[in-house]
């Protein structure tokens, strides 16, 4: 390839979080990652409210809030419906960046990136990620793509078993998610010679499940940190540097490369159950409380993993989803309700004129509103005493565009240490997570980006950066005008001219 093109390629971590990957670079310990923020721009990413995969990848495809892009969470709601569906790129209402620059003629790539199933046609290749049922699926375009990979890399996981790190056994598992993520860079590698791309990213999801599993153990000053554990765990960080490296020795200097995280990370002590809250505090009745109670049990007894593998998880979780909420909820006698959403809660109002049983008057509603926010920053854990709650947004204050209308009416932050769950049947509004069966560590704001390339100013720390900058962002860097639409800017501070 002679001819000198601004390229792009990109690697996304799940999760990265520089409490971890600062001290490990520092320590010698991280050397490619290391020389990528010694030559380049890097900073803190700001991830979107949620900061959960799939809004945060969701506006680093689009460029845009979800208010216009729509996806606020795994699970989407369309007002009025009490109904809830797993959401995928077919909820997304812009278009990707990898739409637009294919569109304009350039190849684009796409490995794992979270809400890219079902794949988009695209001039060049897309492998689906968080979000693909199984490889039985058609998650690649070309549709024949993975039979192509297994042929020529002879395997490729999408992603391991969810309970993969629950285990006595931390070295296999921990050899496994290494595995998994090495036979990505070697599906990298190759679909890197295959195509003659103007803009490729591949993306690491492993990180965050260790990270959401193992985090004591991660997590230098926490009280459970264990040197044993570490010395296993730390092989996963150093495949990833290992991987970066690879890919960097097999680039050309007209690439920029940026690495980048959708969220950041911190500890998890103890879990929220919002749905719980609003009923002992009467906002909220049950219904078939018992038979949903049932029928969760024998789902679980089924061993969800093989049924998931069998049936395609979609179509699982859809009915445990629509079971949940749609079957468990007396609607009739409801004010309110966490019906999507997982680490910050997610309260819908059951309001009059908008939902089919609606009982919050238009009048009602604001004061409602006001009510709920209120009581949820008086709201105190019961071990501690102390406020569990640290901000509780309107939908209107962080979100614009026509999609708001399906956004929760309130979204509220916990503070450090606490997640919420929408769960409806637990006894008590807050428990403490447990190390063998509990996630340990949560999604945070903070992440991580870094730039390296020619056009990027380095050694240099840059303040501010939101997940919609880094589209627009790329966008220049190849050279492309912006739509105009978007929320993002352009992030001239990174750039040398
Ligand atoms: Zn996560």
């Amino acid at each position: 390839m002679n001819d000198i093109k601004p390229r792009i390629f990109i690697f996304g971590l799940d999760g990265g979080t520089w409490k971890i990957l600062k001290p490990l670079m520092e320590e010698g310990f991280l050397p490619n990652l290391a020389n990528l923020v010694q030559s380049g721009t890097s900073g803190i990413l700001k991830s979107t409210i949620p900061p959960v995969t799939a809004p945060a990848w969701s506006s680093f495809q689009t460029g845009v809030n979800p208010g216009k892009h729509g996806l606020y969470d795994f699970i989407g709601y369309k007002q009025g419906s009490y109904d809830w569906h797993l959401t995928n790129a077919k909820d997304l209402k812009i278009k990707t960046i990898w739409r637009i620059a294919s569109d304009r003629g350039k190849t684009v790539v796409t490995i794992n990136v979270p809400m890219t199933y079902p794949p988009e046609p695209i001039n060049g290749a897309v492998i689906g990620g968080v979000m693909s049922p199984s490889t039985d699926s058609k998650f690649t375009y070309p549709h024949d793509l993975y039979k192509e990979l297994v042929e020529n890399i002879d395997d490729y996981i999408i992603y391991s078993e969810p309970r993969i790190l629950f285990t006595d056994n931390l070295e296999k598992a921990i050899d496994r998610l290494i595995y998994i993520e090495e036979k990505r860079i070697d599906a990298a590698e190759y679909l890197m010679k295959k195509y003659n791309w103007d803009l490729f990213m591949v993306h690491n999801q492993s990180l965050d499940q260790i990270q959401h599993i193992l985090w004591p153990y991660i997590n230098k000053s926490h009280s459970y940190f264990s040197e044993e554990k570490w010395s296993i765990i730390s092989k996963f960080y150093k495949s990833i540097d290992e991987s970066i490296g690879k890919i960097i020795s097999e680039l050309d200097d007209s690439t920029t490369i940026i690495v980048m995280s959708d969220h950041g990370f911190g500890n998890l002590e103890k879990v929220i159950h919002l749905n719980r809250w609003l009923q002992l505090e009467g906002y909220q009745k049950l219904t078939n409380v018992g038979k949903v109670g049932v029928i969760e049990k024998i789902l679980k007894k089924l061993d969800i993993f093989k049924l998931r593998k069998k049936f395609r998880f979609n179509l699982i979780d859809s009915a445990r989803v629509k079971l949940n909420q749609n079957y468990a909820i007396n609607w009739s006698e409801t004010k309110a309700f966490m019906g999507t959403g997982q680490i910050y809660g997610h309260i819908h109002l059951n309001a009059k004129g908008r939902e089919k049983m609606g009982i919050i008057s238009p009048e009602e509603y604001e004061n409602f509103r006001d009510e709920i926010k209120e009581k949820l920053l008086n709201f105190k854990d019961p071990f501690s005493k102390t406020p569990v709650v640290e901000k509780v947004y309107k939908r209107e204050e962080i979100y614009q565009g026509s999609e708001t209308i399906n956004a929760p009416d309130l979204i509220v932050k916990p503070v450090a240490g606490y997640a919420f769950t929408k769960r409806l049947n637990e006894s008590k509004p807050v428990s403490i997570c447990k190390i063998k069966n509990d996630f340990l560590g949560t999604h945070a704001e903070d992440g991580i980006i870094v730039f390296s390339g020619k056009p990027i100013k380095s050694s240099k720390q840059i303040q501010e950066v939101n997940m919609v900058d880094i589209m627009p962002t790329i966008l220049h860097l190849m050279g492309m005008d912006l739509p105009d639409y978007l929320d993002g800017n352009i992030l001239k501070d990174i750039l040398i001219n």
